[in-house]
């Protein structure tokens, strides 16, 4: 089976562990496997602007730099069932609140790190 070709956007708003806030991260390289084009399975290396220490995402949590613009659309309903994509705007019916996805904290389950406009900073589960 084969993935389309992926590219992420090349800047995105993003929970830096070093720095325990959320700094604007750039793209540093794209990390394919063997041979392979880039697609949603690769591996993708930003850098914290501030601290400039680098982490990975893969391309199945970033949004595509062609749909760079969806983030400052309608945000999307949370339901931890859902995954989401860092740079993402969600609304959370409980917290009456709407927040933008920084980061994945990859456990069991799956969490991603949000920081809402009212609430602050939230991990939320999702992919349950
Ligand atoms: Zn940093």
């Amino acid at each position: 089976m084969s993935s389309p070709s992926f590219a992420p956007v090349d800047e995105l708003n993003a929970y830096c562990r070093f720095c325990q806030k959320i700094i604007p991260a750039h793209l540093d390289r794209s990390i394919a496997g063997n041979g392979r084009l880039l697609d949603k399975e690769s591996t993708f290396e930003y850098f914290c602007t501030k601290c400039r220490k680098t982490f990975c995402y893969t391309g199945k949590d970033l949004l595509p730099s062609e749909d760079a613009s969806k983030a400052s659309t309608e945000p999307r309903d949370y339901v931890p069932k859902n995954h989401y994509l860092i740079g993402e705007k969600i609304s959370h019916k409980k917290f009456k609140d709407t927040g933008l996805v920084v980061g994945k904290d990859r456990g069991v389950p799956a969490r991603i790190l949000v920081q809402f406009e009212k609430s602050g900073f939230k991990k939320l589960v999702e992919d349950i």
